[in-house]
């Protein structure tokens, strides 16, 4: 690659009217899979294959929007917190409250649960995801000459590994130096791996991140390309947001309350009949209709969408039905369904698998393997990152949870929807 000077023109130029007129394009039809918040159609998004990757991440100039950086100063990423899944069309939908300190319909949703004691595995799974776009030159074969494109990832997969080696160790317990990796003269490329399904069961994950010194310094072309990555999202108003995530009915938190109040308080002369009326007709839902016209009829504060996934749906809604009824009677206790049992998969089932192919997870596992099984509060996020495929699956089995490793996109994704539906509060993303 050439060497050429950077010019400060470049800077200026990164602001251009250009890129906002590209901004302005229109967002994407709300009605399909947003899996993404950008909002523009046409840029191009670097989606890594299995195998080994070398790229360069490229600065630029933040936007407007971009919460750590003010406007106009040089970045490198546009860090960003999502509500995935929303609604119907499982969008992906920015937090404002955690991006802009704004009020957001599904953060307070989320807190008025955890205030009314709900399950921790309904109230979890609503936090916010951090994710993070970055400019990139790929230097893998062929893509190169596509120019600058545009990464989004998990912080989980691309931040969080990038800043573990950001930082250069110092000797005797000195705090090292850091490496400007995005340095346009003296910068850094970042190679890892994703490493290949070993069966077809298996997912995959991204490994050895490693900075690689590099001989060139960044083209002014390629500058001038990087996008304003905070000015290529879609930043949703509080009511789309809502409209997103309740639909059309029920939206309204007072009337939801009312109605939950209401309910409780003309049912409660006989609570015991009630539970078990409630919990027969749970019982008969067979499908997600059934699971709409019980909530429907019942009027209870819960929300059915397409996406909604039949089991969990009925399983949480056992337990807001005992929640609100179960609490005062020693007898219904047996009759609850045994909250999820937050434990590892037995050793028994995990050799119901294949043999073992996993390498460097096996000696951790032993200690875990020991453990009661019953010991239901100690499966975290540190065990979960270290499941493979297979483990992961007797977590799904062993826990009944809702939870398709077919509709994982690797196993990265796997682990974070196993957590996800345990209600793990630690995830890192
Ligand atoms: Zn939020």
């Amino acid at each position: 690659m050439k060497k050429k000077k950077k010019t400060s023109s470049i800077r200026r130029k990164l602001q251009g009217e250009k890129l906002k007129e590209r901004v302005e394009k229109g967002r994407r039809n709300a009605t399909g899979k947003q899996n993404s918040i950008i909002k523009i159609d046409n840029i191009p998004l670097w989606r890594p294959k299995d195998g080994e990757h070398i790229v360069d991440i490229l600065p630029y100039l933040a936007g407007a929007n971009d919460k750590d950086t003010p406007k106009g100063s040089p970045t490198y990423t546009f860090e960003y917190l999502v509500h995935r899944n929303v609604g119907p069309s499982n969008t992906m939908v920015l937090c404002l409250t955690e991006m802009y300190d704004k009020p957001c319909p599904i953060c307070e949703h989320r807190q008025k649960l955890r205030e009314d004691g709900a399950d921790d595995d309904i109230w979890k799974p609503l936090f916010p995801k951090k994710r993070n776009l970055y400019n990139i030159i790929c230097y893998d074969r062929g893509e190169e000459e596509k120019g600058v494109q545009v990464w989004d990832e998990a912080s989980f997969y691309s931040e969080k590994n990038i800043m573990a080696i950001s930082k250069k160790r110092g000797r005797g317990g000195k705090s090292g130096k850091l490496v400007n990796f995005s340095d346009i003269d003296a910068g850094k490329s970042i190679s890892f791996t994703i490493e290949p399904p070993v069966s077809k069961d298996d997912f995959r994950s991204y490994i050895g991140f490693t900075f690689e010194d590099r001989e060139y310094a960044i083209e002014d072309d390629h500058l001038e390309s990087c996008h304003c990555l905070d000015e290529l999202i879609h930043l949703p108003e509080y009511e789309e947001i809502a409209d997103l995530y309740w639909g059309s009915k029920n939206r309204d938190d007072d009337n939801s309350k009312k109605s939950k109040r209401k309910s409780k308080s003309s049912k409660s002369s006989d609570d015991e009949s009630d539970v078990d009326d409630l919990m027969s007709q749970l019982e008969d839902c067979e499908d997600l209709d059934d699971i709409e016209a019980f909530v429907d009829e019942n009027d209870i504060d819960y929300k059915v969408t397409r996406k909604t996934r039949f089991k969990k749906a009925k399983r949480e809604l056992e337990s807001m039905v005992l929640e609100q009824f179960g609490d005062s009677d020693d007898e219904e206790e047996e009759e609850k369904p045994k909250k999820k049992s937050k434990r590892k998969p037995s050793k028994d089932e995990e050799e119901e698998d294949e043999d073992d192919d996993e390498e460097d997870d096996d000696e951790e596992d032993d200690d875990e393997e020991e453990e009661d099984e019953d010991d239901d509060e100690d499966l975290t996020w540190s065990d979960i990152k270290k499941m493979k495929s297979k483990e992961l699956k007797a977590v799904i089995k062993e826990n009944k949870l809702d939870v398709d490793p077919d509709d994982a996109d690797d196993l990265s994704d796997l682990r974070q929807m196993v957590a996800e539906e345990m209600g793990i509060d630690d995830i890192p993303f």
